[in-house]
């Protein structure tokens, strides 16, 4: 290079940055720059008896924040410190613009990946970042996202029944009230299978609770569910979650009893400790496995899904990590022909709910949605909370996720620490040993 094209080359140095620079107001749309100037944490019982946790990330311009759920109803007070000594300090004055570097950079910044505690801070995270992303361009997420691909978001209703009469009925005033997909518990959430406390063989000494016996399970339920088809018909999508409670070749024989009774799903009938049981059971059945909900990473299904082993992905999306690797799950789903069936359940909160249904109405991957409701308790300390009506789940409309916290309302009505540390309560067989939830 002679001295007059290097003394050209850096004339033209300023013009490098100004196209920088146009890159960045086009990426933008002509907004400033954004940088996160705060990160909250709130929490809140919802005027109930959750223990709820929400991630607030204010932004450099005035009025302009996200929300996101960080909840965890065992390992609540790890997830707050968590957020409050390890996120909050890393991503203040990070260009919340960036959502999937920020995953990725967040997933990789505890250097261990994944775990649940992990997996609910980079929900918060993310949520927040999705819902910024959305006001900032006055757009749900779910248009972000690719755009509606239905009207609304089809639910499953549970309901129980202490046997076959009661659960039809149950069944039946589901059906009336608009769901088409009802999951059955018999005796109550996990029943089913348990004899009661003092009778049966037992070790002296034995606690005095019910003991879970995996052949009278597999014999009970399948019962029951022959019964209320013979009573209801087929017109409803029966599921039923079997909770991890079976092993190996009694998992395999209950979705065998269970194919000619037509179920939409039977969900985790093994542990994640025993996925490779699967195979066996494609080997002698067509029952429907909905399988994932204590999974804490999207490649977990990977397996699972190239083989066609399973029917359905029931991971909670605050569970594995937010919108960003929900989307990617449900990707996934519409590749390998699975579907998505995101978890909800009793403890989880309207803001995650609110970030499934954006996923799940952009994603052709979709099968189906846990339905949960809340008290009008909620409503209130969280306006924007989601709806549903005939089976269906709405949300507003509004640009981000569409729901916002009060949070005066969420401090006059602060979390509790559950019994026994909050644990999961787990059951156990007639020896007293563990049986896994
Ligand atoms: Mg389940």
């Amino acid at each position: 290079m002679n001295r007059r094209s290097f003394a050209k080359s850096l004339l033209a140095a300023p013009a490098i940055s100004t196209l920088a620079a146009q890159q960045v107001d086009r990426r933008s749309n002509g907004l400033p720059p954004l940088t996160i100037k705060d990160v909250k944490v709130i929490t809140t019982n919802g005027g109930a008896r959750y223990r709820w946790v929400f991630v607030k990330i204010i932004t450099s311009e005035p009025g302009l924040y996200g929300i996101g759920s960080a909840n965890n109803n065992y390992q609540t007070q790890a997830v707050i410190a968590a957020l409050e000594h390890h996120l909050k300090p890393w991503l203040i004055g990070k260009d919340p613009n960036q959502i999937e570097d920020l995953w990725q950079s967040a997933h990789l910044r505890t250097y261990w990946r994944n775990g649940p505690v992990n997996n609910n801070v980079l929900s918060g995270m993310d949520m927040a970042l999705w819902d910024i992303k959305g006001k900032r361009a006055g757009m749900p997420v779910y248009e972000l996202l690719g755009g509606k691909v239905r009207d609304a978001v089809p639910c499953y209703d549970h309901v129980g029944g202490k046997d076959a009469s009661e659960a039809s009925e149950a069944v039946l005033k589901s059906l009336a009230s608009g769901y088409r997909h009802v999951r059955i518990q018999f005796g109550g959430y996990g029943g089913g299978g348990f004899i009661s406390p003092g009778t049966g063989s037992r070790p002296e000494g034995a606690r005095s609770i019910p003991g879970f016996d995996e052949e009278v399970y597999v014999h009970q339920v399948t019962k029951m569910f022959e019964q209320v088809r013979a009573k209801i018909g087929f017109e409803a999508k029966l599921c039923h979650d079997v909770h991890s409670h079976l092993t190996g070749m009694n998992a395999v024989e209950f979705c065998r009893r269970l194919q000619p009774l037509q179920m939409h799903f039977v969900e985790d009938v093994l542990a994640p400790e025993q996925l490779s049981w699967y195979k066996h059971i494609r080997q002698v059945c067509t029952t429907p496995q909905a399988v994932g909900e204590l999974f804490t990473h999207p490649f977990e299904y990977v397996p699972l899904m190239t083989d066609r082993l399973i029917d359905y992905v029931r991971c909670r999306v605050s569970g594995i990590g937010g919108i960003t690797p929900a989307k990617k799950v449900a990707h996934l789903c519409e590749a390998f022909g699975t579907k998505t069936a995101f978890q909800e359940g009793g403890e989880n909160d309207p803001v995650n709910q609110l970030a499934a249904y954006h996923v799940d109405l952009s994603s052709p991957g979709f099968g189906i949605q846990e339905e949960n409701h809340f008290p009008p308790s909620v409503y209130e300390i969280l306006p924007g909370t989601a709806e549903i009506r005939k089976g269906y789940l709405y949300g507003n409309g509004r640009p981000g996720l569409g729901i916002d916290i009060d949070e005066a309302l969420a401090a006059k009505n602060p979390i509790r620490p559950g019994n026994n540390g909050s644990a999961y309560p787990l059951d156990r067989a007639m020896d007293g040993s563990i049986v896994k939830p």
